[in-house]
C-alpha cells in the first residue's frame, strides 16, 4: 500500500513538548510554512490549589521569547511566581560555624526578577492553543522513519499512522531519546550522573519571600523554588538531585514512611531556613544525565531542545537552553537572504555557530558545579565553600553572576 503523503510545509517540527510547540510558532511567525508532528495527550484541567509536579524556572530571555509569541500574557498570572532573590548554601562552613552562603538578588542586575516559576502543563496548554489558532497543521502521530524527499530533495518523515510527510527540513524537538536524531545519524554523547531528580511540592512554615534557595549537601543538590501560596500556607517546589540508590530507597518506601523520611531529611538540610517543611503532593523521580550532540544538523535534520542537549537541573536551565535554540533558529531562518531556501547549508551552519558558545558554557558550568560539590577531599571541600563566601563579598562578581543566572 502506498502511504498517504503531504508536502505543503517547508519545515516539519517533530516533537510536541514545549521546545517543539515554541519552535513551530516561532518559525511560523517568520513566514515559514510549518507542520507539526507528534502526540497530543490530553492535559488535565487546571484546578485551584493543585499544581503540576513539573515546574520550570524561566529566564528573562525565555520570558521575552514567550512574550513575542503572545504566550506570556495568556499564562494564568496567579499561577506564576517571580523569583526576586537566590540563596546558595555550601555543604560546610569555610570560616567559623556559619555554613558558606552566597546571596544574589534581582536589584543587583537592575531588574525586578531573576526568573519566573511556571508550571509545565500551563505553558504547554497555552502553546497548544496558540498553535491551533495559528493554523499550523498538527499531525498527531509519531515519527517512525526518515527518508529522502521526492527526487532526493528535502526529507520524508514516515509516521505511525502510515503517512509520508515531505518537507525541506525537519526540526528534531522529540526529546532526549530523539528518534529523528538517531535516524539522521547524529551522534549524542551521554553520561549518567548516577543521580535522580526527586520533585515534590511542599508547604513551608515561613514565607518564601520570592526567594529560591539551593543547598549543596552531601546527599546531592537541593533546590526549593517559590510557588503561589495555598490555603495550607506558603508553597515551594523541591528538586533534590540525589544519588540514585538513595532516591530509589526513598521512593520505594510505603507512603507514610516516605513522607516522614523526606521531611526529616529536609529539616536537616535546610536548618530551618523556611521553618518546617511538609510534603503536599506525590513524589516523582527523573533520572539525571548529561548529553550533548557535537553536531546540530545533518541530512536535512536540525536539533533543538533536549534532542540537542540535556544538562544537570542544578542551574534550572534545560528548557531555557531549548528556548534559546528556538530563538536562534527563528532568527537565522527569519533573517535569511530571499534567495536562500530554509535548508541552505550556510543557514544551518549559522544556527550551529550561534548555539555553540551558550551550549558549551552551560554544559561546563552545570557539570563543573556537580563534580566540584560531589568531591569529598577536605581541601576541595574547604575551597568550594570558601569560594561561595568570597563571591558573596565581591559586588562586581556577584553582579556578573546575577546576569548569568538570569540569562540577561
Ligand atoms: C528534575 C528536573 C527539573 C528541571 N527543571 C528545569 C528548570 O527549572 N528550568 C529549565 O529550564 N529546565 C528544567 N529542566 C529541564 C527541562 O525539563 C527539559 O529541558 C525540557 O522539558 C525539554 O523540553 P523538550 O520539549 O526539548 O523535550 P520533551 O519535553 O522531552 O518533549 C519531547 C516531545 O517529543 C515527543 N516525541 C517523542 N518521540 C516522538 C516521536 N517519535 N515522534 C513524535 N514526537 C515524539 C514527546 O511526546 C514530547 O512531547 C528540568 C529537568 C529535570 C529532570
Amino acid at each position: 500500500m502506498t502511504p498517504a503523503s503531504s508536502s505543503n510545509a517547508d519545515i516539519i517540527v517533530v516533537g510536541t513538548g514545549i521546545a517543539g510547540l515554541a519552535a513551530a510558532l516561532a518559525l511560523a511567525r517568520q513566514g515559514v510554512r510549518v507542520g507539526l508532528l507528534g502526540p497530543r495527550a490530553p492535559l488535565p484541567a487546571p484546578e485551584a490549589g493543585r499544581f503540576d509536579p513539573r515546574v520550570y524556572a524561566l529566564s528573562p530571555a525565555s520570558r521575552q521569547l514567550l512574550a513575542e509569541l503572545g504566550i506570556w500574557d495568556a499564562l494564568p498570572a496567579e499561577r506564576i511566581t517571580g523569583v526576586r532573590a537566590m540563596e546558595v548554601f555550601g555543604d560546610r562552613p569555610a570560616w567559623g560555624n556559619r555554613p558558606a552562603r552566597l546571596g544574589l538578588s534581582a536589584w543587583q542586575a537592575g531588574s525586578d526578577y531573576l526568573a519566573w516559576i511556571v508550571e509545565s502543563r500551563e505553558l504547554e496548554r497555552v502553546l497548544r492553543q496558540a498553535v491551533q489558532w495559528s493554523g499550523i497543521r498538527w499531525t498527531t502521530e509519531e515519527f517512525t522513519a526518515l527518508g529522502h524527499g521526492p527526487e532526493l530533495t528535502g526529507v520524508t518523515l514516515r509516521t505511525s499512522g502510515g503517512q509520508a510527510l515531505h518537507a525541506r527540513l525537519a526540526v528534531a524537538a522529540d526529546g532526549a531519546e530523539s528518534r529523528l536524531r538517531a535516524a539522521a545519524g547524529l551522534p549524542a554523547n551521554r553520561s549518567d550522573y548516577g543521580a535522580t531528580g526527586v520533585v515534590v511540592h511542599l508547604t513551608s512554615e515561613l514565607p518564601h519571600q520570592e526567594c529560591a534557595c539551593q543547598w549543596f549537601t552531601p546527599d546531592g543538590v537541593l533546590a526549593l523554588l517559590p510557588m503561589p501560596d495555598t490555603d495550607g500556607g506558603p508553597q515551594v517546589s523541591m528538586v533534590w538531585s540525589m544519588p540514585r540508590a538513595q532516591a530509589d530507597t526513598l521512593l520505594g518506601l510505603p507512603e507514610a514512611e516516605r513522607v516522614a523520611a523526606l521531611e526529616a531529611r529536609l529539616a536537616l538540610a535546610t536548618q530551618g531556613r523556611l521553618g518546617a517543611l511538609r510534603v503536599r503532593s506525590p513524589l516523582h523521580g527523573f533520572p539525571l544525565v548529561l548529553q550533548h550532540s557535537p553536531q546540530l544538523t545533518h541530512g536535512g535534520v536540525i536539533l533543538v531542545g533536549d534532542a540537542a542537549h540535556v544538562v544537570h537541573p542544578l542551574a534550572g536551565q534545560g528548557l531555557n537552553l531549548g528556548l534559546g535554540d528556538v530563538q536562534a533558529l527563528a532568527q537565522v531562518l527569519g533573517g535569511r537572504e530571499p534567495f536562500r531556501p530554509v535548508d541552505d547549508p550556510r543557514l544551518l551552519r549559522r544556527y550551529e555557530r550561534a548555539r555553540a558558545e551558550p551550549l558549551l558554557a552551560m554544559r561546563v558550568v552545570t557539570d563543573g558545579l556537580f563534580h566540584l560539590f560531589g568531591a569529598q577531599p577536605a581541601p576541595v571541600a574547604w575551597l568550594r565553600n570558601a569560594g561561595l563566601d568570597l563571591v558573596d563579598r565581591m559586588p562586581l562578581l556577584k553582579r556578573m553572576l546575577v546576569n548569568g543566572a538570569s540569562g540577561a
